[in-house]
């Protein structure tokens, strides 16, 4: 028999949702003896059948569900069914799979398969594994993958802090086939990009801002751009090929910033400018020495990953806003960028609300815009949808 996870009265209602996290505090026993990463049946105190899971006594989401059909077992059958849908609608309903193309297969629970993030770079997927479970079927993972998708490499990328929440050793690695060579490249929009897939940050490329930097691309057109946070320079990259006038990048990884330099190379731009600095200061200095800007992109990384942080995190992003609205012309476009996923779209427009105040200039949100579709929001978890992008006029 399976094992039972049953839950504490009243603690249900989550699950019978379908939120996919069954953190430990829900529990009220276990019955049977489910080793970290086997399967178990999820139910309520009044013993319905709600979902099935698997079990990690080392992660505080101690279940991790995945399906709620009841007598399905969660086999390579099963995992393949989930890939096939997942890959069905980045193929299929998105049109994004043409043979040089960038995109993500898999976006952990946007696609119901909580903790595993696959990302496709023209002929290598990077894999990702946030969950014990299914790192523990890693390979069987791999073989379905290589045969819906026929890649020439299959590369692991491990994200920092995991072991230690999940319990589960892993390092970066070339699972299957070739590594990566290092100039790989997608074709994006009419641009080459370099992927750094073994070191780069995520799996190599921040494929979840692709439609954002084509829409601010269009709004770049003669115009002096700043990309705050620039990575690999996806957006001062598009606001070069939409004609800006001049566009400057900053970003404090040297690393990040050899990528956008060849990045520029290989398509053509000279009137970008790599600045290697901290934001924060950065945006401080140019405003000291009065300078001005028609476009502003900011772009952090995530600033809290837990509610402790949040306050520390508003801070930063306060802090952002002033320093780009004093160095926005009037008629200036503002984009901003939040990854941040305990911060709540309607708390980014407050806090834009409150500094557009402060500096005495109109705002208007002209989009509210989030990840590209290919990293869809599950409606039964609302923390799929972390990306949150404002393009906003200043007056
Ligand atoms: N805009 C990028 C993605 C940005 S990711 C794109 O379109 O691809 C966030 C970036 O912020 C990372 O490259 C990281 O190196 C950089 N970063 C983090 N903190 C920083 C700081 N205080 N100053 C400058 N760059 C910073």
């Amino acid at each position: 028999m399976i094992p039972r996870v049953v839950l504490k009265p009243k603690r249900a209602q989550p699950f019978f949702g379908r939120h996919p996290w069954v953190f430990a505090g829900a529990l009220d026993r276990v019955e049977g003896t489910p080793a970290d990463g086997d399967e178990v049946e999820l139910f309520s105190t009044a013993g319905h059948f709600i979902a099935r899971g698997l079990y990690n006594s080392r992660s505080k989401i101690r279940v991790r569900l995945y399906s709620w059909a009841e007598g399905v077992a969660l086999n390579r059958a099963f995992f393949q069914r989930r890939l096939e849908e997942a890959i069905a609608l980045r193929h299929n309903i998105l049109h994004l799979n043409a043979p040089d193309a960038g995109y993500r297969i898999c976006f952990s629970e946007s696609d119901y398969l909580s903790g595993l993030i696959i990302d496709r770079y023209a002929d290598w997927l990077a894999v990702q594994f946030t969950a014990l479970g299914l790192a523990q079927r890693r390979f069987m993972i791999s073989e379905i993958l290589c045969e819906l998708l026929s890649p020439r490499g299959l590369y692991l990328r491990t994200e920092k802090g995991i072991g230690r929440l999940e319990g589960v050793e892993l390092r970066d690695e070339l699972l299957w086939g070739e590594p990566p060579p290092s100039d790989l490249s997608i074709a994006d929009n009419g641009l080459r990009l370099l992927v750094n897939l073994p070191e780069g940050h995520k799996t190599g490329y921040y494929l979840d801002q692709r439609d954002n930097r084509h829409v601010v691309a269009r709004l770049c057109a003669g115009q002096r751009v700043l990309d705050a946070f620039c990575y690999s320079g996806g957006f001062s990259l598009f606001a070069a090929q939409a004609g800006a006038a001049e566009v400057r990048g900053i970003d404090a990884s040297e690393t990040a910033l050899q990528l956008a330099r060849r990045n520029a190379e290989v398509n053509g731009f000279s009137n970008i400018t790599w600045v290697n600095a901290d934001v924060f200061h950065e945006l401080a200095e140019l405003v000291a020495r009065g300078e001005k800007f028609g476009v502003v992109i900011l772009d952090p990384p995530k600033f809290a990953r837990n509610r402790a942080a949040v306050p520390e995190a508003m801070k930063g992003y306060r802090r952002l806003h002033q320093l780009a609205l004093k160095l926005l012309e009037r008629d200036g476009i503002l984009v901003s960028c939040c990854c941040t996923g305990l911060i709540t779209m309607v708390e980014l427009e407050e806090l834009l609300a409150q500094v557009a105040v402060e500096a005495r200039r109109d705002v208007q949100i002209l989009q509210r815009r989030g990840a590209a579709a290919d990293h869809p929001v599950a409606v039964t978890c609302p923390e799929t949808g972390y990306l949150k992008c404002l393009i906003s006029r200043v007056i």
